[in-house]
């Protein structure tokens, strides 16, 4: 499908109209995480989203860290957000923004609702305070505090700014109702004290604002039209639309909600993220199992393949949960069609080629892609010992085993047909290696005695090769749903998710690989450099084929 005939998600009808009427006259969107831990594959779609509408519609996209909460805040995380957005392939417009930049215009529109009688400092503790707040079914009583003067309340508000108060001795509330139907209505916090050091402001705050008190005043403060943000948040539209009206803002943004996306076999909760990171379950916030960005990034996933991903699931008013075989389809459509090839035995088992001379070593042509040209061609050292997989041989077998078995042939990939004659053992009686033979004139052609073989293995030269360590990985989660209900998620966690091989043998070129560039290896999988190893260490991208696939000479 083309973009012109790609059917307008909800969104992108709502921002056409929007823009046709001229109720809106440019768009601008903005993704706001808060710097609390990496970006995972939800964020992706959110910022997919935004940014791709920016785009569509030729308007601008900011990045703005909502670092309104410094206790979990940190510029690692800042500096790696950014880092992602950009390798995703996006730009946000002009510099970065930040929620605590306007730390002292929300300030400021905290005095303006006191002083209109809207906002005041409220004493109860926070048990207290959840028992004044009621519940779905019964509604809240009015807090003793409530009625204290927008001049008591100013002055109090100046000492907690003052840091004259504890952290939790009180807070600043919104004066709305604590009978009102919707929970989020009932006077809810606007700021509250925290003696904390702020990775940007430093130690000029004791009182941060709260999310809903800040979110809908920064789109406002920069000009944003449409706020979009996920379902969890359709029952705080009320207050964010109650803030906006109530307020001195300089332009008037809406808020809209779509559904966040959930993968199975996947957590997407940076805090549960952080969780995994912290007690050492993963090798950091980037290792290729975690679905961060990074660790997307490190294993070999393409941004391309990301994006597409975000396009096949959509943009929709419900929660769901996707299969993360969606996401894995992407990633193989992907590399089949641009990763180079190479081949690499993972358990290797030597064949000496009797009949080819001990000094001579030839060296062979092989495509870098059997159908884009665009990757180069490869050359491969042939000699009179190579290595095969260790699976790629057996002594007898059935039909249905086309690779190479005593007395018959088989082709190796981009070079000759060879025919098995003995198996070499140890005193164990495990087999050592084999003894084969060249079929002559079987380059890129058929044996001539019309013999043909069954089925083609990769190998690799036993002379001028490469040997490194590869890591296969699994899906990190055993179920479906590792965190659903009160599931302990960390119980879910496959302890097979990780195997390293030692020893595994390349062809030669691969010595040059660079991180995050997958390879196809043939008939093993995708491959591709690990960014963090100081060795030479491969990360498995993803299988050739899923799991329910059958590989087609197995
Ligand atoms: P988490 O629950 O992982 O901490 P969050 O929503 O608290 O996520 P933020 O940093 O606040 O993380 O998120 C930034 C933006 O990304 C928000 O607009 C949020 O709606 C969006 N987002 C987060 N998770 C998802 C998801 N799973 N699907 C779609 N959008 C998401
Ligand atoms: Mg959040």
């Amino acid at each position: 499908m083309n973009e012109e005939t790609k059917p307008l998600n909800f969104l992108a009808q709502l921002i056409k109209q929007d823009l046709e009427s001229g109720q809106t006259r440019g768009l601008v969107t903005r993704f706001p995480p808060e710097p609390n831990g990496y970006l995972h594959i939800g964020h992706a779609k959110s910022i997919c989203l935004n940014f791709g509408l920016a785009e569509e519609f030729g308007g601008r996209c900011n990045l703005r860290f909502d670092d309104t909460n410094p206790a979990k805040e940190d510029q690692e995380y800042i500096d790696a957000i950014q880092a992602d957005v950009r390798w995703l392939g996006y730009q946000w417009d002009g510099e970065v923004k930040y929620a605590s930049a306007y730390f002292e215009q929300l300030h400021a529109w905290a005095q303006h609702l006191i002083a209109q009688g809207h906002a005041y400092v409220c004493d109860l503790s926070a048990d207290e305070a959840r028992e004044y707040r009621g519940t779905l079914k019964a509604p809240g009583k009015n807090s003793p505090y409530r009625e204290r003067t927008p001049e008591q309340n100013l002055a109090l508000f100046a000492k907690m700014r003052a840091g004259e108060f504890d952290e939790g001795a009180c807070v600043l509330r919104a004066k709305i109702d604590m009978a009102h139907g919707n929970i989020n209505m009932r006077d809810p916090i606007l700021y509250r004290i925290r003696k904390q050091t702020h990775h940007q402001t430093g130690d000029a705050w004791c009182i941060y604002p709260t999310y809903d008190f800040a979110h809908g005043q920064e789109d406002a403060i920069e000009g944003i039209t449409h706020s979009i943000c996920t379902l969890e948040f359709a029952d705080h539209r009320p207050l964010y639309e109650w803030f906006i009206q109530h307020l001195p803002v300089p332009s008037q943004p809406k808020q809209y909600e779509f559904g966040r996306l959930n993968l199975n076999y996947t957590v997407t909760s940076k805090r549960k993220l952080k969780q995994l990171v912290d007690e050492g379950h993963v090798d950091g916030w980037n290792d290729p199992r975690m679905p961060t960005i990074a660790g997307f990034r490190r294993r070999g996933y393409t941004p391309q393949a990301i994006r597409k991903f975000c396009q096949m699931i959509g943009v929709t008013k419900a929660d769901g949960v996707v299969d993360v075989a969606m996401l894995e389809h992407a990633i193989r459509d992907d590399l089949d069609k641009n990763a180079p090839r190479a081949m690499c035995v993972l358990h290797p088992l030597k064949v000496a080629l009797t009949n080819y001379p001990a000094t001579q070593t030839e060296l062979l042509n092989a495509a870098g892609h059997p159908h884009n040209e665009q990757l180069a061609p490869r050359q491969l050292p042939f000699s009179r010992e190579i290595f095969i997989d260790q699976e790629d041989f057996r002594e007898e077998a059935n039909k249905k085993y086309k690779r190479l078995v005593l007395g018959k042939r088989v082709r190796l990939r981009n070079a000759y047909v060879i025919e098995a004659d003995k198996a070499l053992k140890n005193a164990a009686g495990e087999i050592i290696g084999v003894e084969a033979r060249i079929i002559e004139g079987t380059l890129g052609k058929d044996p001539s005695d019309d013999i043909k073989p069954k089925g083609v293995i990769h190998w690799v030269d036993a002379q001028q090769n490469i040997e490194f360590e590869v890591r296969l990985y699994e899906r990190l989660f055993n179920y479906p749903s590792p965190d659903a209900g009160d599931k302990n998620f960390l119980d879910s966690i496959n302890p097979d998710s990780l195997a390293v091989i030692t020893g595994a043998k390349g062809e030669i070129g691969l010595g040059q690989a660079v991180p995050e560039q997958a390879y196809q290896f043939e008939r093993e999988g995708y491959f591709c450099r690990d960014s963090k190893s100081a060795a030479l260490v491969f990360n498995r991208t993803i299988s050739l084929r899923d799991s329910m696939g059958k590989a087609a000479d197995e």
